[in-house]
């Protein structure tokens, strides 16, 4: 089998080509980060406009590199929600377009069941598994059981990990995206100067809570500049450390919380958060404890790109999904059916 991936649902426009077989044939990412960073944050319209403009070359390109046509395929996978609806639309209608004039079946694929199903393309998981999701939009525990076949231990109550690692670089002047110079301040930091709070550490269960984090930063960079005027080198290194180590402790420990609520012998993480590393130690500590495995794919693929679409469209078309030409694009939808029933503008 080889499948088309189509993601557009946030600021990537991405297409690949996948095989069966695990091969990553092609995998075009097309980022817009230029495009919004005067604006400080991702801008539905403009995404939107990126993506209807962008997303039919990145499938040029991706068929290019693959060494492949249309027909040669075996079908087509775009992400259809949860996201940015602009997004999420021109990648279903550019699905539907090519699924209709090549003849492909069609598959509708969530996001974040292309998240949890990446350790099963990259390194070949077996079910069950424990997928922490950690990325600039979601924060969730998801045990996969199967193909279609997700439940949600936890998440978080308010901001992404991601998110708050933004926001703290924000609030001490750091550039953006936040996550990757708040770590690299923090190597200079002592992570003890001052006294982050620890989010829902005291609550039993998995969900997990980051805005106090970030509003407990603005006070200490407030206390510091009404103290002394400004901010010194030091003081910025040392609010780095102490958030990231924050945000370390209280995913490892609702991480261990997991692994004891759902035994698991393979721990994943997924998303643009999952390149930390004081997170990654403290997880792969954690999955140690209780006997797992710790698995990070690849970056290029923790963070939003098409092989995981093409490769979770792969694996729903075996278990038996096909969807026509009535596949809706949904800005919300929730993996966990059994928790929760679908919501939002879909069907
Ligand atoms: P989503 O995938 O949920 O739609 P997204 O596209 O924003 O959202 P990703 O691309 O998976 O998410 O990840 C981007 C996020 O990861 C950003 O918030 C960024 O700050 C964060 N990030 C990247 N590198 C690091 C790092 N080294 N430490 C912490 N956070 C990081
Ligand atoms: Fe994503």
């Amino acid at each position: 089998l080889t499948f088309l991936g189509i993601e557009s649902s946030c600021d990537d426009s991405a297409a690949a080509v996948v095989r069966g077989d695990r091969a990553i044939l092609a995998s075009v990412v097309a980022g817009q980060t230029a495009l919004h960073a005067d604006f400080g944050g991702v801008v539905p319209e403009i995404a939107a406009r990126a993506h209807a403009e962008r997303l039919d070359l990145c499938v040029e390109e991706a068929l290019a590199q693959a060494g492949l046509r249309l027909p040669d395929l075996d079908g087509i996978a775009v992400t259809a929600g949860p996201g940015l609806i602009g997004g999420v639309l021109s990648g279903v209608m550019l699905a539907k377009g090519l699924a209709a004039g090549s003849g492909l079946p069609l598959v509708g694929v969530n996001h974040l069941a292309g998240h949890a199903l990446t350790p099963r393309l990259t390194d070949g998981v077996p079910f069950p598994y424990l997928m922490l999701l950690v990325s600039g939009g979601h924060c969730q525990f998801l045990r996969v059981d199967g193909p279609q076949d997700f439940t949600r231990l936890g998440g978080t109550i308010d901001d992404a990990p991601g998110e708050a690692f933004d926001k703290a670089a924000k609030l001490l002047g750091l550039p953006q995206p936040g996550g990757p110079s708040v770590e690299a301040a923090a190597r200079a930091g002592d992570p003890r100067r001052f006294a982050l709070p620890r989010p829902l550490l005291d609550r039993p269960g998995c969900d997990l809570s980051f805005s106090g984090l970030k509003t407990a930063v603005l006070r200490q960079r407030d206390d510091l500049v009404a103290a002394q005027g400004g901010l010194h080198e030091q003081d910025r290194a040392d609010l780095c450390a102490g958030f990231q180590a924050a945000v370390a402790e209280v995913l490892a420990e609702k991480t261990r919380r997991a692994l004891a609520l759902t035994p698991a012998p393979v721990l994943a993480v997924a998303g643009g958060v999952a390149a930390n590393e004081t997170l990654r130690a403290a997880l792969q500590r954690v999955a140690a404890e209780a006997g797992a495995t710790f698995l990070a794919p690849p970056l290029r693929l923790c963070t939003d790109n098409a092989a995981m679409i093409a490769w979770a469209g792969i694996e729903a078309y075996q278990a038996g999904r096909r969807d026509g030409m009535e596949l809706a694009a949904r800005p919300r939808w929730p993996l966990d059916q059994k928790a929760a029933p679908m919501l939002g503008a879909g069907k």
